[in-house]
């Protein structure tokens, strides 16, 4: 490889689950791909006839390994750019299926790096109304899950996994429970978004995506390179603006993020505003406290000029009280620009393997918490959540079926039958879970 993919310029959770935040975007998906001239962003549009050199994948990745696979057999440039072109289009699954590339490379291909294209397998699906649940495998068989969102107004939002499992252990999170397995890779962050499980009946991209799954994503260091190649044209090329990233505070991460990405959209969870609580929420508080990382958001937001996200994780009777929302609303009154920072308050859903003293707050009581907010003149909403039926906040598919429960479908299954499971609403109770 000679170059990674091209930085962005600095100018300028329950976990990870729930819907992310802002309005959805197109994104540029590349079904054609640049072949000649410089690198692109993806923000950039490109003029009709303008042509580009595709940005080499970053080192140390599937696709680098790949790309360096072709470039020692003498094959040439355009066979990496028409293999990229089949996985942007996501209608192929395995290498025989590159029809574009002749039978003997795919069969190379296929010989050493295995039958698939992309590193994952969908093993179960759960579906309710607008959401659907897809439990992957990776090659050496580490599971973890993916919600797809379909909003009524047209537009699709993916929540992606970072990890499978959590080392951080939350107490009110299902992810946290299941304890840390490792980190995913940045193909198999990559290969959530660009699998073709999704684009069944032609289904486009998401306009956003949020790394709001099973994981911290800040604690994954392929998430950075897993950034570059869902932002890059000709790889992902999704805007870095309709891709959120939600963090509980590993400050040292947060920092490099808004240095190397300072247009994706940060949420960092807040949940108590009394450190004390928080850290029996969130334990990484004793080790980065919520300041740290608040204080690098106050340079973000100072230096770009964009709204961030707080997220709250709203627990009847533990953090719900006029004292949290007098406290929240002095610590978002003493940031450098308290106008761009929004409060997302979310409503806790009682989960597998979280705390069992914790209990889901009425939703009058989650609007209420959201009013007294708006009173104190903090920016503040309800986060809006799909799924509670399947469990889509986060980790509870992954915990169930390693527990043996029948609440999966086999992705085998057919349509029909996915869907009568969901429209029973099958898949247990709702759950809270993730930053
Ligand atoms: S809330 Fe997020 S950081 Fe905390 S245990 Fe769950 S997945 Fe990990």
């Amino acid at each position: 490889m000679t170059a990674s993919l091209p930085r962005t310029p600095r100018h300028r959770t329950q976990p990870h689950g729930a819907a992310p935040q802002g309005a959805p975007s197109t994104g540029a998906p590349l079904a054609t791909v640049p072949t000649v001239g410089a690198p692109q962003h993806a923000d950039r549009p490109v003029p009709r006839g303008h042509v580009a050199v595709l940005p080499q994948p970053p080192p140390g990745t599937r696709l680098a390994a790949i790309a360096d696979h072709l470039a020692h057999a003498n094959a040439p440039a355009y066979r990496f750019r028409q293999l990229l072109a089949a996985i942007a289009r996501r209608d192929v699954r395995t290498f025989d299926d590159v029809r574009d590339l002749p039978a003997p490379l795919r069969r190379e291909l296929a010989a050493r790096f295995g039958p698939d294209v992309l590193p994952l397998r969908p093993v179960a699906v759960q579906s309710a109304p607008q959401v659907e649940k897809v439990l992957f495998e990776t090659e050496a068989h580490v599971r973890f899950e993916t919600v797809l969102s379909r909003y009524r107004a047209g537009w699709t939002s993916l929540c992606v996994s970072s990890q499978a499992g959590c080392g951080l252990g939350c107490t009110f999170c299902a992810t946290g429970a299941v304890g840390l397995m490792r980190n995913l890779t940045a193909d198999e962050i990559f290969a959530q978004v660009m699998h073709p499980h999704w684009a069944s009946g032609g289904a486009r991209l998401p306009e956003s995506v949020a790394f709001m799954g099973m994981g911290e994503a800040l604690a994954n260091p392929h998430v950075f390179a897993a950034l570059e190649l869902l932002t890059a044209r000709g790889y992902g090329g999704l805007s870095p603006r309709r891709i959120t990233v939600s963090t509980v505070g590993f400050a040292p991460a947060l920092e490099r993020l808004t240095r190397e990405q300072p247009h994706v959209t940060l949420t960092l969870s807040v949940h108590s505003p009394f450190p004390d609580e928080r850290a029996r929420l969130i334990p990484l508080e004793s080790r980065f406290p919520l300041g740290e990382s608040l204080e690098i958001l106050d340079r973000h937001v100072a230096d770009i000029g964009r709204k961030t996200y707080l997220a709250y994780l709203l627990i009847d009777g533990v953090n719900d009280r006029a004292e949290h929302l007098d406290a929240l609303a002095r610590l978002v009154a003493e940031r450098s620009r308290p106008e761009l920072f929004h409060v997302s308050v979310i409503g806790y859903n009682e989960a597998a393997g979280a705390d069992p003293g914790y209990r889901a707050p009425s939703a009058g009581r989650v609007r209420a918490f959201v009013d007294g907010l708006l009173v104190r003149g903090v920016r503040a909403t309800r986060r809006r959540q799909f799924g509670a039926a399947i469990d889509a906040a986060c980790g509870q598919l992954h915990a169930r079926y390693l527990l043996g429960e029948p609440t999966a479908v086999p992705v085998h299954a057919t349509t029909r039958e996915v869907r009568a499971r969901g429209d029973r609403g099958e898949g247990g109770r709702a759950n809270g879970a993730g930053a």
